[in-house]
């Protein structure tokens, strides 16, 4: 038998459209990406994840393929409607980013009758969804835990910190504060410790000021703060409480006033998570899923997660680092997420 005739018998073996030829088939490019983020208060996301997001996509797809965005700025009952939209569009996939996450579950259920595949991304949503991109949220507790409790060297014992929580209906938040309270407790005292209603800085400025009234403004010995644009409000707060001699102040998100806050020694730290690897992750994913290409999706989604309604959800979670003045050059910089210069003119 010919070279030919034989590969073709072989093929007999994965049936007429099974195996390889589906990984391999014409490939649609024309895909509409549904993606839903919770808020305008935090920096990142119409700053880095929408547009990287948007241009991966592009990419992926010969520029064929298309975003459609929408910001719930804050409201879960406005995500609701966002999503119900991309549904009654028809997109081919959507990502989103939840307001709450118990909220959007009806939601995800819809949209999976639709036949529309949902990909959390950075946030868990409940209900059937078919994939998570984010981080191991609690070792990001960890590390901002373990950082003050660094900061603090000798005086860790019991030093007074107050801690900054997230929004609740955040299921991060959770996991942030669960990461940082196993390095925290039992070492420092935390004296206070406050959520803070939609992550807004306004709150948590409320907060510290309550905080500085009741333990004493010279008191406070370290601030958890679960995000940047929070921490910016505390730094401010302390200021204004008269308090010269800043205590470590925590973050997250690598906000470049965050970056220049830590620059200027103001703020102790951030957490950098790689919004490239996370966005562009979520982009290629959503990709294989639209296209049915099983195994490079299988391929990005190597670790498995269990969320409160299904077990075993495949995922995506992308590596995180302590950012101090130490390193500043060897990740935002390096990575090109800022140049020295953003971060050297002032704002
Ligand atoms: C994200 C953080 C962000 C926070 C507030 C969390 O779910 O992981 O990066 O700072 O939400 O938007």
């Amino acid at each position: 038998a010919t070279l030919s005739a034989l590969s073709l018998t072989g093929c007999g073996l994965f049936g007429a459209t099974g195996g390889d030829d589906a990984e391999r088939g014409p490939r649609s490019y024309d895909i509409t990406v549904g993606l839903l983020l919770p808020d305008r208060d935090t920096a990142r996301f119409e700053k880095f994840d929408y547009p990287l997001i948007k241009e991966r996509i592009a990419s992926l797809t010969d520029k064929q393929g298309k975003v459609v965005y929408a910001n719930a700025e804050g409201s879960s009952t406005r995500q609701s409607e966002q999503f119900g939209k991309l549904i009654a569009d028809g997109v081919d996939v959507v990502l989103v980013n939840a307001v709450d996450a118990k909220a959007v579950a009806p939601d995800v259920e819809k949209a999976k009758k639709a036949g529309i595949p949902v990909i959390a991304y950075d946030r868990l949503a409940e209900g059937p969804i078919d994939a998570y991109v984010s981080h191991d949220n609690e070792l990001v507790g960890q590390v901002q835990g373990r950082a003050l409790v660094n900061a603090l060297g000798e005086n860790a014992e019991n030093s007074k910190v107050v801690m900054m929580n997230g929004e609740p209906a955040d299921p991060n938040t959770a996991l942030f504060k669960k990461g940082a309270l196993g390095e925290l407790e039992g070492k420092v005292d935390i004296a206070k410790s406050y959520d803070t209603e939609k992550w807004l800085p306004e709150v948590a400025a409320e907060n510290m000021r309550k905080a500085l009234k009741e333990i004493g403004a010279g008191n406070v010995a370290a601030v958890y703060s679960a995000n940047d644009g929070m921490a910016g409000a505390v730094i401010e707060a302390l200021g204004d409480a008269g308090v010269t001699d800043l205590p470590p102040v925590t973050g997250q998100d690598a906000d470049l006033a965050a970056v220049q806050r830590i620059v200027a020694g103001t703020q102790y730290m951030t957490v950098y998570k790689s919004f490239l690897l996370e966005a562009t992750g979520a982009a290629d994913m959503a990709v294989a899923k639209v296209q049915d290409r099983s195994i490079q999706f299988d391929a990005l989604a190597r670790d498995r997660i269990d969320s409160p309604t299904r077990k075993d959800v495949p995922a995506m979670l992308v590596p995180v680092v302590a950012l101090t003045r130490e390193n500043i050059e060897d990740t935002v910089i390096e990575d090109g997420v800022y140049t020295a210069k953003d971060i050297c003119t002032q704002a």
